[in-house]
């Protein structure tokens, strides 16, 4: 239902009164809600307020929030600037009633939160295909290699990075704080922090072939190019993630399994549990507060609560106005945290024809616009789906060039790896997701130098009555769907916690 400002379950007018001091009083039983007290009885004196939270944004991290909260017992709203749940999770239809991802889709050890959740709403897992050998694309030449082994780099090479990637980097990462990465005992954070990837880079390896895998994997991982990001932050990402290999593998790894049904289908059921509580095309304009309470805003109407928890990425925070004003620190932060920039695309066939050649579908190249492709295809293998990534300075290019253009570029790319079969799909989808207003880039938002080690406080502290959830703000699996669930989970508790 469709209401101008107050909530479905009273009698209220319909149009929203001048904000006042009583307005800001409503809503501020959240501590009561958690006690499970009936909403009378919690509301005292004072007028009983619709809500005791606003969630802004119906991602995992924000659903998750509103998830836990209602089964504390409190009310909540959450309001959702799309016309639909699941953030930058997207289902695209490939017809015959299957689907393939969009957005994020692979879940893997570790990532234990959204594993029990997707347990809870009956979505079930099926592994990433991994056999037969993989496809390094490197000076011009093809070479496979076992899907379980490493891409074939000239044996020194390979060796070099084994050796700095994890007896430093890892070893690095793991001594930087996850809860305070800004304060890790024994880690130079400020001298990191002066430093991208690249320079990092530049010091740590001499080969050509460790160079250009430390760079696949930034730009894989971040979707951005090692001159963009804080070598601080990535050693923070690391750890976060658990290691180097967990963050880049399949078998073991964040990509070793997918959901039946899309990734997009948890969050869809999520909402689904939520009900009326989700209020999709609400985007989320200006939040007022006071000490009593919330005032938040959308386009023509306002609602009113105890608390709110913002679950957007940090750069879409800051397009939210705020009275009062946010403190400069936290302002400031958003101003510095972008994006990365990946248009996923994914071309479909009858079969996935590069399997009877003995192929994996994965590829690591040197060359663009695609150097990175997976199998894609649904659980029982028909239709066959090849996914490719255009990551960090691809994306850029490419999502300024029309769109016919783009996707030959991509089809060249795939025939080029898995021969002229690949040109000819029976359908095409991509996904932009640096120009889509509600995500404005994937796969989260990553930190050039001199962010984490100044601005990182400001990531998640609560700022009075307004909460910060969202991926980016997780100290486990930051930057992925795993992670934007814990994100929800910590707000939640910090909410209830704060009364
Ligand atoms: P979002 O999903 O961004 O949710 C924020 C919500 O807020 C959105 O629904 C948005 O519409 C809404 N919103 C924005 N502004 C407003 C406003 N003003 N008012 C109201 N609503 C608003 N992760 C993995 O774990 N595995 C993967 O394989 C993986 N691959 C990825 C591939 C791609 C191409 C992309 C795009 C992402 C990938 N990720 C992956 C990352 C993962 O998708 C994200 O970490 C996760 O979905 C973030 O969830 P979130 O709830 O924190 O944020």
């Amino acid at each position: 239902r469709d209401e101008p400002n107050m909530p479905t379950d009273n009698d209220r007018p319909r149009t929203f009164p001048p904000l006042s001091r009583r307005r800001f009083l409503l809503g501020t039983g959240v501590a009561a809600a958690a006690s499970a007290r009936p909403a009378a009885a919690r509301s005292g004196h004072l007028p009983r307020g619709p809500y005791d939270v606003i969630v802004v944004g119906a991602g995992f991290a924000g659903l998750m929030a509103a998830r836990q909260l209602v089964a504390e017992g409190a009310k909540v709203l959450v309001l959702e600037a799309r016309d639909r749940a699941g953030g930058r999770t997207l289902n695209g239809d490939i017809g015959g009633g299957k689907v393939v991802e969009l957005g994020g889709q692979w879940v893997g050890p570790g990532q234990t939160h959204l594993l029990a959740l997707a347990g809870e709403v009956g979505v079930a897992t099926f592994p990433t295909y991994n056999e037969g050998n993989s496809l390094l694309y490197y000076n011009g030449a093809l070479a496979p290699y076992p899907a379980l082994g490493l891409p074939p780099v000239p044996p020194d090479d390979l060796t070099e990075l084994l050796t700095v990637g994890l007896g430093v980097l890892d070893p690095l990462a793991a001594q930087v704080s996850l809860t305070t990465p800004w304060d890790s005992p024994g880690v130079d954070v400020r001298g990191l922090d002066a430093q991208t990837a690249e320079t990092w880079k530049l010091a740590h390896f001499t080969t050509a072939g460790a160079r250009f895998l430390f760079d696949t994997i930034v730009e894989s991982v971040f979707a951005c190019e090692p001159g963009d990001i804080s070598m601080f932050q990535l050693l923070f990402y690391v750890h976060s993630g658990g290691g180097l290999l967990p963050l880049i593998s399949v078998a073991g790894g964040a990509q070793e399994s997918r959901f039946v049904g899309g990734s997009q289908l948890v969050a869809v059921r999520m909402a689904e549990a939520l009900g009326a509580r989700v209020r999709f095309r609400r985007a989320v304009r200006r939040i007022r507060q006071d000490g009593l309470g919330v005032v938040v805003e959308t386009d023509g109407r306002r609602y009113a609560a105890g608390r709110v928890i913002v679950a957007l990425p940090p750069t879409l925070c800051g397009r939210i106005e705020y009275d009062a004003p946010l403190p400069s620190l936290r302002d400031q932060l958003t101003q510095r945290v972008p994006q990365g920039s990946v248009i996923k695309c994914e071309a479909v066939y009858p079969a996935p024809f590069w399997r009877s050649d003995g192929l994996s579908g994965q590829v690591v190249s040197d060359t663009g616009p695609v150097k990175l492709t997976f199998d894609n295809s649904p659980p029982d293998g028909t239709p066959g789906v090849m996914l490719g990534f255009l990551e960090g300075d691809d994306a850029r290019f490419w999502g300024q060039r029309p769109a016919a253009e783009r996707q030959q570029a991509v089809l060249d790319s795939f025939a080029r790896y898995f021969g002229a079969a690949a040109r000819t799909p029976t359908q095409y989808l991509e996904k932009d997701w640096s120009s889509d207003p509600w995500t404005r880039g994937c796969y989260a938002a990553f930190m050039p130098p001199g962010v984490l080690s100044i601005y990182g406080p400001a990531l998640k502290a609560p700022i009075e009555r307004i909460h910060w959830a969202g991926t980016e703000t997780a100290e486990v699996w930051n930057g992925y769907i795993d992670g934007a669930v814990r994100s929800g989970e910590r707000a939640a508790a910090e909410v209830i916690a704060a009364g």
